[in-house]
């Protein structure tokens, strides 16, 4: 579930909740979640204080350790179903983090995330970690850049948008969401489109982005709770284009499911890739 703007909301209310407490145990229900690469038991070092909690691409980043140094980090990786609560122990409870004051537990009902314990210079061991695609919110996502990063590529425009090492953070819902913005159909190859596309691409990455981020903040809802109100097709399958009224269709496309207006987003020309051709 967390993608790029999610997770801009997301940690902002862990940092809330954990900065100035401690870390008194870890219990895992689920170890399958886990990566430990510190060698030993983080019993070991607990308990330890929260320093500081940031993001780093789709990584959930929490640092603990005396005020001077850092000395483990708690990596989550959520990917597609991993959230944060503060309730009551669910069946999709993977860790809970004991706090000297309550506790925080990470759920993931796909058991696909990832829960890293490293010290800081473990942290390349991690996969995915090191290498990150361009972060939309930083200052290097230029034009220029996304130019650079966009151009000559066979894929289709949506693999690129949730290709984690192009672009950082991006996934299902807000790969339909910036193509709609931007007016491409979901399955046009890379290479097919025209310098004024990837302009319109890259303006509709940052507006959809940046644009979701204040409404989710100003919405405030429950951290565990997935906030799609805002979105125009997405799971939206045969409600009216809030452009021109036209259905709302859904294509699967290689097994993910992708949602695009047929009038908005036309298909055609020589970089369409007729899915259902190759699927017979
Ligand atoms: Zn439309």
């Amino acid at each position: 579930m967390p993608e790029l703007p999610d997770l801009e909301y997301l940690v902002p209310r862990l940092r809330g909740l954990l900065e100035g407490q401690t870390l008194e145990r870890m219990e895992v229900f689920e170890p399958v979640v886990l990566r430990n690469l510190l060698g030993h038991d983080i019993d070991n070092v607990l308990p330890l204080g929260f320093q500081t909690v940031t993001r780093h691409g789709p990584f959930v980043v929490l640092d603990l350790g005396p005020s001077s140094e850092i000395q483990l980090s708690i990596i989550i990786h959520p990917m597609l179903a991993g959230r944060f609560s503060t309730a009551k122990r669910k069946k999709s409870t993977m860790l809970r983090l004991h706090l000297a004051q309550g506790h925080l537990d990470y759920d993931d009902d796909k058991k696909m995330g990832k829960v890293y314990l490293a010290r800081p210079e473990q942290r390349p061991e991690i996969p995915g970690f090191a290498k990150q695609g361009l972060d939309i919110l930083s200052s290097e996502f230029t034009e220029q850049r996304f130019m650079a990063v966009a151009q000559k590529l066979r894929s289709q425009v949506r693999v690129f948008l949730m290709d984690q090492s192009r672009l950082s953070a991006i996934g299902n819902a807000y790969a339909d969401e910036i193509l709609f913005e931007a007016g491409i159909h979901p399955k046009t190859r890379m290479n097919s489109l025209k310098e004024d596309d990837l302009r319109r691409l890259y303006r509709a990455l940052r507006s959809v982005i940046e644009g979701a981020i204040e409404i989710i903040r100003q919405a405030q809802p429950a951290m565990e709770a997935k906030y799609r109100q805002h979105m125009k097709v997405r799971n939206r399958k045969d409600q009216p284009c809030t452009r021109c009224g036209s259905k709302i269709r859904r294509a699967n496309v290689l097994g993910y499911d992708a949602f695009f207006c047929p009038v908005c987003q036309p298909d055609g020309g020589k970089g369409f890739i007729d899915w259902s051709s190759l699927e017979k």
